[in-house]
């Protein structure tokens, strides 16, 4: 049992002072003030801590983590990107995409992230390459880390949809979502109907990469929002990217807002990918790329913030920690300073529901013991500065602990977890 610790358990991070009971098997049983427990239950001293359910990165792509240095795209674009990782992805060994992913897993975790939620080329180079080895993981690391695979149906110029067609059954039965990305389809109506009608065959979610540009001309909201109605796919799609948004005037984008709330569709901002691969033909003031977090946080669109690439052609960099996206999201998104508390939905809440997580996520009975515990008074400590100290707790039992003891109070800790 952790003991009297600060918990932010409400959706905006609220904190209260509680103890958390957890069982043998890592579930949280009980949370309450001064709970009465049988002799012989380890209790652990948490007055020190602040404790938050565990991160999620709703969106990224194992698949590529790593490649950075053998996938060369000196262009910086995305499409750049998209080419470099083709090419790669046609010799790349299937112990290759393994190992490069456990090592990103594994550094996520150490950062607080308990559920990720990758995107996974499905294509003519990729094949299933990189969903039959992330498939063994997510069984692998199933008691310490969530892992779930989209079946990314990946278009490339000149590469028929028919392939794609009599291979999406074979992907989506793999996967725990159905996704692509449309604006590079060559046919995006058609494309779509082929995304939609798997995930209904499938009874699987939809997450797209929707709209990753800046081009005002082309939007397919309009195109997605029929097919949620048609195929009745309200509450369970999740539109990522979503950067034309801010490409938009203002009255367009506030249509879209209505059926994004009406539609119950979901957003993720990604805004390591944006800031690095949107806008670099403007002369002048290149645009963040972003789409309009701020509005879309404050009309009640569900929006979450993920860490998309991880060191690869479309993002150099990543740590893997979701404070740090948390940080850029607030920076870039022209967040306020009162609204800290929003990012950390952005990283915890928002996406657990985003993905479907349910009864499985948070810090209440009956949900999985993944949790962080750190020296940070409040949630807005946490997101603006991040933790000195930290321990990550994995269905009950420490993953990672880094927990330097300045006094014997803070000590017992770390003492107890390890
Ligand atoms: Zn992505």
């Amino acid at each position: 049992m952790l003991e009297g610790g600060r918990i932010a358990a409400g959706p905006k991070g609220e904190v209260r002072r509680a103890d958390i009971l957890i069982s043998p098997e890592g579930r949280i049983e009980e949370v309450g003030e001064h709970l009465s427990v049988a002799a012989g239950i380890d209790r652990i001293d948490a007055s020190s801590a602040l404790i938050v359910p565990g991160f999620i990165d709703a969106h990224q792509h194992l698949d590529k983590t790593g490649v950075v240095k053998l996938a060369p795209n000196p262009s910086g674009t995305l499409q750049g990107a998209r080419e470099a990782f083709a090419l790669y992805a046609r010799n790349a060994p299937p112990e290759d995409v393994a190992k490069r992913a456990s090592k990103t897993m594994a550094r996520c975790l150490a950062r607080g992230t308990t559920a990720i939620r990758s995107h996974t080329n499905v294509d003519k180079d990729a094949g299933f390459v990189g969903l039959d080895a992330l498939s063994e993981l997510r069984m692998q690391w199933a008691d310490r880390l969530t892992v779930q695979l989209v079946a990314f149906m990946t278009p490339h110029p000149n590469q028929d949809l028919d392939w794609l067609t009599s291979n999406i059954d074979a992907a989506a039965s793999r996967a725990d979502a159905v996704g692509g990305t449309p604006a590079v389809s060559e046919d995006p109506l058609r494309y779509l109907d082929i995304l939609f009608e798997a995930a209904v065959r499938h009874d699987l979610p939809l997450d797209f990469h929707l709209d990753e540009h800046l081009n005002p001309e082309r939007p397919l909201f309009e195109a997605v929002f029929e097919r949620v109605r048609k195929y009745g796919m309200q509450g369970r799609t999740v539109l990522s990217h979503a950067s034309v948004l801010s490409a938009l005037p203002r009255s367009e984008f506030q249509k879209i807002l209505e059926q994004l709330l009406e539609l119950d569709i979901g957003v993720i901002t990604l805004p390591a990918a944006n800031l690095y691969l949107q806008g670099r033909s403007h002369e002048m003031l290149p645009p963040r790329g972003l789409t309009r977090v701020a509005e879309l946080a404050r009309a009640g669109v569900p929006i979450a913030a993920a860490s998309d690439n991880i060191q690869d052609p479309f993002v150099p960099t990543g740590s893997g920690d979701m404070l740090e996206i948390g940080r850029w999201t607030m920076l870039a998104g022209h967040l306020h300073a009162s609204e800290l508390d929003v990012v950390y939905s952005m990283i915890t809440d928002i996406p657990a529901r985003l993905i479907g997580l349910g009864g499985d996520y948070g810090i209440r009975p009956g949900a999985r013991a993944d949790l962080v515990v750190t020296d940070c008074e409040d949630v807005d400590r946490l997101v603006a500065g991040g933790p000195d100290r930290m321990v990550v707790l994995a269905k009950g039992k420490p993953v990672h602990v880094n927990w330097g003891a300045d006094t014997e109070e803070d000590a017992s800790v770390a003492r107890r977890t390890a």
